[in-house]
Order: C-alpha cells, then sequence, then structure tokens
C-alpha cells in the first residue's frame, strides 16, 4: 500500500485508525487495467514453450497481474510467440477482431517480428505487424521468459502513458485493417 500512496496523485490524510485518500476515478481505473493485464491463451511455435515457462511457478508473470484466459472476448492481450504460417494468419486476425479494446499485442521472437529462420519461405508471414499492430516486440530466437516478463513491464508502461480511464490520449496506430493490404 506505501508504493501505491507514494504514486497517487491525489492527498492522503492521516486519520485515526487509518488513511483517507482523495483521488480521481481515472487514475483508479487506468491502474487496475495496467495492473492486470490478461493474455489470451495462444501459442504458435517453439516460443510458446518459453511463454508457458514465464506462466510457471519458476517465472510467475502472475505476479505482475498476467493471468492467461482461454476466450479473446476475455483477454485484453494477444502474445504472438511462434511462426507465423500464411494458414494460420486469418485466424490471428479473427482472434485480434474478437478482443474487446482496449487490446495490445506482443510479438514475441524473431519469427513474429520478420519471419526470423523462416523469412525466406513461402508459407510464412514476414512479421505479424503485416497482419495486426504490434505494441512491443521482442527479440531473440527464442527469446527467454525473462525478457517476456520485461516486455509486459514495458507494455504496462505503455497503457500507463497512453490512456486515461480509456479514453486514448495519443493515436497510436493505424486500424488493423489498413494493414491487411
Ligand atoms: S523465433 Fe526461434 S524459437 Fe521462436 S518460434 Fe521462431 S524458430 Fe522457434
Amino acid at each position: 500500500m506505501g508504493v501505491v500512496l507514494e504514486k497517487l496523485p491525489g492527498i492522503c490524510q492521516k486519520w485515526p485508525g487509518g488513511e483517507l485518500v482523495l483521488t480521481g476515478v481515472d487514475f483508479f481505473v487506468d491502474w487496475a487495467r495496467k495492473s492486470s493485464v490478461w493474455p489470451l491463451t495462444f501459442g504458435l511455435a517453439c516460443c510458446a514453450i518459453e511463454m508457458m515457462a514465464a506462466y510457471a511457478s519458476r517465472y510467475d508473470i502472475n505476479r505482475f497481474g498476467v493471468i492467461p484466459r482461454p476466450s479473446p472476448r476475455q483477454s485484453d492481450l494477444l502474445i504472438i510467440s511462434g511462426t507465423v504460417s500464411k494458414k494460420m494468419a486469418p485466424a490471428i486476425v479473427r482472434l485480434y477482431q474478437q478482443m474487446p479494446e482496449p487490446r495490445f499485442v506482443i510479438s514475441m521472437g524473431a519469427c513474429a517480428n520478420c519471419g526470423g529462420p523462416y523469412y525466406d519461405s513461402y508459407a510464412v508471414v514476414k512479421g505479424v505487424d503485416k497482419l495486426i499492430p504490434v505494441d512491443v516486440y521482442i527479440p531473440g530466437c527464442p527469446p527467454r521468459p525473462e525478457a517476456l516478463i520485461n516486455a509486459v513491464l514495458d507494455l504496462q508502461k505503455k497503457i500507463e502513458q497512453s490512456y486515461v480511464a480509456g479514453n486514448k490520449i495519443s493515436d497510436r496506430r493505424p486500424k488493423t485493417e489498413d494493414r491487411r493490404s
């Protein structure tokens, strides 16, 4: 609670038996959104193993409020962890479109970023950002679980800076449809 009180932009007053905090609803809404990023349970290739390791007890990404959900309609983060084949591309776009706004995307690993070792393949998309907008890129083949944790922390900073109670304060990126042409 001490850290929270330090960051509060309102007034904290000492009262007998406790403290009274006066602040805006905006702060709490944004703080709650940033602190409860729920990724879709979704993996594509070997990078997904590293993502699963980040969820497991050794790295325990749940500490940061990251709890995987089995439905795109309950998720606000899509982690693209693996090779994006052209056959899989329509399914990725559909999942992204089924997620409610505001929604975020992490591109995990060289394959998701640019095609990676399969850059020359006729069957692989050269970067998932050709299909959907990406917020954070993680380099590596494969990136370690710590890299995913760092990406989530970066995303949390971005959410904190870009949103005020659900209203975008910056025009961050073009629409999905523009990227698919
Ligand atoms: S970046 Fe490397 S580890 Fe990740 S999916 Fe591609 S080949 Fe596998």
